[in-house]
């Protein structure tokens, strides 16, 4: 008798789950092998770096493949510019420590974020100011269908908040195999995000390098979000609600002090986490699923959830939501699976 493999460790949220079949990919090459076995298609295939932005049901059909390339390579451009290549395997934070040794400016708001360097287009990571699209160059892609290999430009890839073509349009169509991004041998300090700029008062230095603000990031990082080793979380479960200019200012009456970042288009950015709070949910625990105290966008497995728990409490808060302040709640996380 085959026992389906466990995929509890692949996923940073720590729901059982399990798949048909579970393949460990170290190479591009087997990768491409990988594609040509009918197990492997397109709509069986889910392809994983660190788990840390998915929600998984009780049972994964098909094929899961987790990307373990390696690979970090510098090149020297004109000036101060230089590229680096990483492979899709690599640990985000890892590559951005890397950086941060060879004096390159560039990544350090963008510490300890959980997960891969593949996944990075995805969701178009970002945090305190800073976003993937504003540094990455290229990225190479393998077309699951064909097994061919593409390069994307910055400007093929249709970064938005949270959101890339190979999140929406291209959606399972294309494995990230490594990515370049444009550094800077000199600091390019972004502290405007109050919090990064008050712990960096706290750290009390004058000189802003870009190892001092990773280190303000990641202080600020350490207080406010759970530790997945220690927590199980999947980092933020909703996107911030991007609403009209009509709609945010009759908000302003039902919120005192409602978050508000207006966007190029004249549209305006709100704050999940405060609307989360505000409807009352920090703090909240329904069982083994909680909201986690020091930041309302984030719910926490308390212990035993499973991924059906996680997404039952998560539409409970968005029911709420969309109850009190009529403003819809997107999901952040990837879900696969069934129950
Ligand atoms: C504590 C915590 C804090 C976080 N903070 C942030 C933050 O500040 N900013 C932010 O943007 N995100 C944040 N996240 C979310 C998460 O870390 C990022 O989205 C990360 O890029 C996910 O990487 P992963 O390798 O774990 O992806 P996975 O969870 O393995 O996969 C996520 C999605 O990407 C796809 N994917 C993975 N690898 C590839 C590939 N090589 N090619 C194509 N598709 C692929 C998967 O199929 C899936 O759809 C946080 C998460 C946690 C747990």
């Amino acid at each position: 008798m085959s026992v389906a493999p466990g995929l509890d460790a692949f996923n940073t949220l720590g729901v059982p789950a399990t798949a048909d079949r579970l393949v460990l990919v170290e190479s591009e090459r087997a990768l491409q092998a990988l594609l040509r076995e009918p197990t492997a298609q397109r709509g069986e295939l889910v392809v994983l770096g660190g788990g840390s932005n998915i929600v998984l049901k009780r049972h994964v059909p098909g094929t899961v493949a987790v990307l373990r390339t390696r690979g970090m390579q510098i090149e020297a451009g004109r000036g101060e510019r230089v590229n680096v290549t990483a492979a899709a395997g690599e640990s985000w934070h890892g590559l951005v420590r890397f950086t941060l040794g060879q004096g390159l400016s560039g990544l350090e708001n963008l510490a300890l974020i959980p997960g891969s360097v593949g996944a990075a287009p995805l969701q178009n990571i970002g945090a305190y100011g800073v976003e993937l699209a504003d540094r990455l160059v290229s990225l190479r892609a393998m077309d699951v269908d064909s097994g061919a290999v593409t390069e994307f430009q910055r400007g093929e890839c249709g970064f938005a908040y949270r959101d890339s073509r190979f999140k929406s349009s291209d959606a399972g169509r294309f494995i990230i195999l490594d990515v370049t991004l444009g550094l800077s041998r000199e600091v390019q300090p972004a502290v405007d995000y109050p919090e990064l700029r008050l712990e960096l008062q706290r750290l009390g230095r004058s000189e802003l390098s870009p190892a001092l603000i990773a280190e303000a990031v990641v202080r600020v990082r350490r207080r406010k979000l759970p530790d997945p080793r220690r927590v199980g979380n999947a980092g933020s479960f909703f996107k911030n609600p991007v609403v009209s200019a009509s709609v945010a200012e009759g908000l302003r009456s039902k919120v005192s002090g409602l978050v508000e970042h207006r966007q190029g288009d004249g549209e305006v950015k709100l704050s999940a986490a405060q609307l989360i709070d505000r409807a009352g949910f920090k703090a909240r625990a329904a069982g083994k699923v909680g909201v986690w105290p020091r930041q309302a966008l984030v719910l926490v497995n308390r212990g035993g959830a499973s991924g059906a728990d996680v997404l039952a409490f998560g539409q409970s808060i968005r029911a709420e939501v969309q109850r009190l302040y009529g403003v819809t709640l997107e999901l952040e996380p990837q879900v696969y699976g069934v129950d």
